[in-house]
Order: C-alpha cells, then sequence, then structure tokens
C-alpha cells in the first residue's frame, strides 16, 4: 500500500509566541522586490546589549517561543553568533533567515545544536530566473552555501518567494530542495511593500491571480512532499466554508524594527500604524488607529489589511459577492512527507 503525503491547515496555536527580529535594515543584497522600508524601519544595527534586552522583554517562559532573526541581511551584523547563543540560552527555537551570502563565518561562529534552523532564500531553480530578481551571482553563491550548511549537520531551509516573474518555474523546485538535502521548503506569496509597493513595476505584475495560485502551488507543494520534504505555505484563498481568522486577534505575533516599531501584523509594516513600541526597555502598547483597531472589522473578502493595501487579488461574482475570502497571510498550508522532520515555528517573509 502506497501513503499520501499530509496536507492540511495549520491553525493559530495557542501557547506559542513568535518573535520576528529584524537586527537591521542594511544588506548586501538590492532584491527587485525587497520589503525593507528603512524610511519606516530605521536604518541603525541594533547593539548586542541593545538586542538581549530586547529578547528579555520579549520572552513569554510560559510559552513556547520561536525567535526569527531577519534583516536587512543578518548575518551582517557582528554580534549574530552570540545572540543566536544568548537566545537559545533563554529558551527560543532560533531560526535565521539569510539571503545566503553568509558573512562573518557565521558556520563556523555556532553549531547545528545551537540554531534550530537556518533559512536560505532562493526566487528561481537555477541563475537565469533568481538572479535576475536577487542579483547576479547569488544562485551560485547561495546555493552553494547550502551546500556547505547542509554538510555541517544544520537544520536548513530554503525560502521561494512566488511573484509573476518566477511562478512558471517553481515547478522545477522540488528537484533542485531535493538535491541540495534541505529538509523544508517555503513557498511565499509576494506581498506588496517596500520596493515591490513602490519601486519600479516589472515587465509582468508582481502578484499572481488566484487560478495561478491555486493550480501551481499545492501541486508543486505535493511534489515537494512525496520527495521527503516538509513543505510549507500561504493559504491565502480560504474555501468555502473555511473560517477567517485575524491573526493579531487571536496568535502571538511581533514583528519587532531596529527603531522600536512592534506590529502584530506583517501586511502594516509600510506604515506607522503598529500597535505596540519598545522604548526605554519596555514593550508599551499604543493608544489611537493603529493596526489593532482594524483587526475587529468584520468584512466578507476576509482580511482587512489585505482589501486597504492590496486588493487588486480579489475578484468578484457578478452580484457583488466575493469569489474567495482571504485568509490571514500568516494562515499556512503544509504538507508533511511520510518521514517525519522537526517543525517548529510559523514565518513570514524572505530575506
Ligand atoms: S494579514 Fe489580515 S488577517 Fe492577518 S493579521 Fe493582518 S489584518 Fe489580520
Ligand atoms: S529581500 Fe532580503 S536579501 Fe533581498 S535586498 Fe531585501 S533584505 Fe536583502
Amino acid at each position: 500500500m502506497t501513503s499520501q503525503p499530509l496536507a492540511r491547515t495549520v491553525g493559530f496555536k495557542s501557547g506559542e509566541r513568535n518573535v520576528f527580529l529584524h537586527l537591521l535594515t542594511a544588506c548586501n543584497l538590492s532584491c527587485r522586490h525587497c520589503y525593507i522600508n528603512p524610511e519606516q524601519h530605521g536604518t541603525q544595527i541594533l547593539p548586542l546589549a541593545t538586542v538581549l534586552s530586547w529578547l528579555q522583554l520579549l520572552l513569554d517562559p510560559d510559552k513556547a517561543s520561536n525567535l526569527i532573526l531577519l534583516g536587512g541581511e543578518p548575518t551582517l551584523h557582528p554580534d549574530l553568533a552570540a545572540i543566536i547563543k544568548a537566545a537559545k540560552a533563554m529558551g527560543y527555537a532560533v531560526t535565521v533567515d539569510t539571503n545566503g551570502l553568509l558573512c562573518h563565518q557565521l558556520l563556523d561562529q555556532v553549531t547545528p545544536l545551537e540554531l534550530d534552523y537556518l533559512s536560505f532564500s532562493l526566487d528561481g531553480p537555477d541563475a537565469a530566473v533568481n538572479d535576475p530578481i536577487r542579483g547576479e551571482g547569488v544562485f551560485e553563491r547561495c546555493s552553494a552555501n547550502i551546500r556547505k550548511a547542509v554538510t555541517a549537520g544544520f537544520a536548513v531551509s530554503l525560502i521561494y518567494t512566488v511573484s509573476g516573474l518566477n511562478i512558471d518555474h517553481l515547478q522545477r523546485m522540488p528537484e533542485l530542495v531535493a538535491r541540495l538535502g534541505v529538509r523544508r521548503f517555503f513557498i511565499q506569496v509576494i506581498g506588496l511593500r517596500g520596493k515591490s509597493a513602490g519601486g519600479e513595476a516589472p515587465e509582468v505584475p508582481w502578484q499572481v491571480d488566484p487560478e495561478q495560485w491555486l493550480e501551481i502551488v499545492p501541486r508543486v507543494a505535493l511534489a515537494a512532499a512525496e520527495k521527503g520534504i516538509h513543505v510549507v505555505y500561504p493559504k491565502v484563498y480560504l474555501e468555502p466554508g473555511e473560517t477567517f481568522e485575524c491573526a493579531g486577534r487571536v496568535a502571538e505575533n511581533y514583528f519587532v524594527f531596529p527603531n522600536g516599531r512592534v506590529y502584530q501584523c506583517p501586511l502594516c509594516e509600510d506604515h506607522p500604524i503598529h500597535s505596540m513600541v519598545i522604548e526605554e526597555d519596555q514593550l508599551r502598547r499604543r493608544s489611537g488607529l493603529n493596526e489593532d483597531r482594524f483587526f475587529q472589522l468584520a468584512i466578507p473578502e476576509g482580511c482587512v489589511m489585505n482589501k486597504l493595501l492590496q486588493p487588486e487579488n480579489i475578484s468578484y461574482l457578478d452580484d457583488g459577492s466575493p469569489s474567495h475570502q482571504i485568509s490571514c497571510c500568516l494562515l499556512k498550508q503544509e504538507v508533511l512527507p511520510l518521514t517525519p522532520t522537526k517543525s517548529h515555528g510559523s514565518r513570514k517573509d524572505d530575506s
């Protein structure tokens, strides 16, 4: 008898906290779709002492806490290894999201026991697709570092940000992911933030339409799971009968930026509507019309921020009702391989 990989929606978990900490906004790449917005997020590199104090502030010892270290490019931070070790000692499960260039010899500075996941970003199965999006020579350098990390025993995952520029090449990824020895594959959807919201328009639209997404992504995820890979992708479109939930209301996510802004919703990050701020080593809730007010609104289209900020991905039937409800961007679908791999945390974006 042949078993099938198991596909399921991963609901928001109570008793779990996810901290997405942007250590800096500087980067050694200049991806066409970069979501970083220094004007909104600051340009400083968080000093080690500040990072350690913020990690203590954001830790809830009664909850499983996942820490995702981001940038910019987090491996540009001179104290990244010390931050990883300290976070692990505090009890966080630690992931680093890297663009793959791996500065400061990270692989020699930490051990696979200290780092739960090292996550690389590639946006194409070869240089011809990846490099026009992420930069000349990046595919080769990133894949070489993935091989090095796998050989050194690190648990490695790979993120592919789907857009109009690369969705037709997604089907070639399972073979590459398996060949590189990567255990977890995140298929991410492009969000209209940073450069993809305000930069130069690409030759085809950034966003893919629902039919393309629904036709391609679940099929590729299944193909990857059949090769023994744990696949996670955003749900994006709820199925009829599925209940809409906003993570801002039911989950504990902290998206933290070097200027102290703390958001609960990644779609809001281009706007000064963060619901919390870290000031004088205190995490404070802000009053006024901020993101948390929007989380309370119920609309037929599902996610309110999606409707406000990127309504292009909503289509309507003749009677005016939306053809799909848009799920929370943090709701994931996962396809488990037949051989289980360790899993923790959720993630939001590319690096
Ligand atoms: S993406 Fe939408 S549903 Fe999810 S937290 Fe933001 S506002 Fe809520
Ligand atoms: S998307 Fe990530 S890797 Fe690319 S330029 Fe932006 S921060 Fe750097």
